[in-house]
């Protein structure tokens, strides 16, 4: 007998495997990818406690989920509700994939004010397709006996009865187990990060963009220097490297030519004016002297070509931010 985890890798997630693995049934562990979240801290504490683990890309589902969620946004542009609706049908379609019987999580009765109420736990399970699949140990035993349960699949008896916004009886259950609390301070889900979910919205509202557009919101200035042309300007090693992860054919990218400065990036290039803009904005954030007339040298797909350029003006630019 096997289950499917949802496993994120947060302490819950975890102590819900232990839980199913202590009845002397198989977990399989199942973490997601988008551009918004990645498998991280996942991969971690499911190496730290043995656990099998599959990670799925599931960028393509979510973003047409994110568009338009059923149930609507959290504080930011995270859909929480529609999100983890989400996670259990792709779990549900891969069940039989998988060998499982059937979906854990770990989810807690009344932790979260938005996505565990009662309601939202019931509507999570129906709205996913597979509520009958749907077991969550740390709770089971404060909510509705579920089909496994019902069919000795699962010992309903062993499971927990965990609720409310404490963490004591985790903690408590954590320690007993010997279990880290594997939760790392960094990551988590942009899509309730203020600064980002701005950058997203305003993407969002230009009609054509691809993912790796949705990647780069994460690093940079980024200026819309007008409703054609976007401009991002790497703010330090790390912004310039991870734009030139994201670099396309038909992007333009500009840098110094005799000065270090940042990687700037034009998604899908821009019309020759915007093109100065661009180099501009990328002197501006150079160690060029900003007085004088330098040089940028641009490239895109094939072409490479120096043009000259002075650093734009501060005030200006600080108006194009995103
Ligand atoms: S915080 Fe992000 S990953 Fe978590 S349920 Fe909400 S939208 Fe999904």
């Amino acid at each position: 007998l096997k289950a499917l985890a949802l496993f994120s890798g947060g302490l819950d997630s975890v102590l819900a495997a232990k839980v199913v693995l202590a009845q002397g049934i198989d977990v399989l562990g199942v973490t997601f990818e988008t551009p918004f979240f990645n498998a991280r801290r996942a991969i971690l504490s499911a190496n730290a406690i043995s656990l099998p683990l599959v990670v799925l890309d599931i960028t393509e589902e979510h973003l047409a989920m994110l568009q338009a969620p059923r149930y609507g946004y959290g504080k930011n542009l995270n859909p929480c509700i529609d999100c983890h609706a989400l996670m259990i049908k792709i779990a549900g379609q891969k069940l039989a994939e998988f060998g499982a019987e059937f979906i854990i999580t770990g989810e807690v009765l009344g932790q979260r004010p938005m996505s565990q109420t009662r309601q939202s736990l019931y509507v999570v399970a129906k709205y996913s397709g597979f509520p009958d699949k749907v077991v969550r140990p740390l709770s089971a035993r404060v909510l509705p006996i579920t089909e496994p349960e019902q069919e000795g699949k699962i010992d309903r008896s062993r499971l927990l009865d965990i609720q409310g916004r404490s963490r004591r009886r985790q903690m408590e259950l954590a320690a007993q187990m010997g279990i880290a609390d594997f939760a790392t301070p960094a990551g988590g889900c942009l899509l309730t990060d203020p600064m980002f979910v701005k950058r997203l919205r305003e993407l969002f509202s230009h009609n054509d963009f691809e993912i790796a557009s949705i990647h780069l919101l994460r690093s940079g200035r980024h200026f819309r220097v007008n409703a054609q042309t976007k401009v991002i300007v790497g703010r330090n090693q790390a912004d310039n490297h991870l734009i030139h992860q994201y670099i396309r054919d038909n992007d333009l990218v500009i840098q110094m030519r005799d000065y270090p400065g940042p990687t700037t990036l034009v998604p899908d290039g821009c019309s020759e004016e915007d093109m100065y803009l661009a180099a501009s904005l990328c002197a501006l954030y150079s160690d060029a002297p900003k007085d004088q007339t330098v040089f940028a040298n641009c490239r895109q797909g094939e072409q490479v070509f120096d043009i000259q350029t002075q650093a734009a003006d501060r005030e200006q630019a600080a108006g194009w931010i995103i």
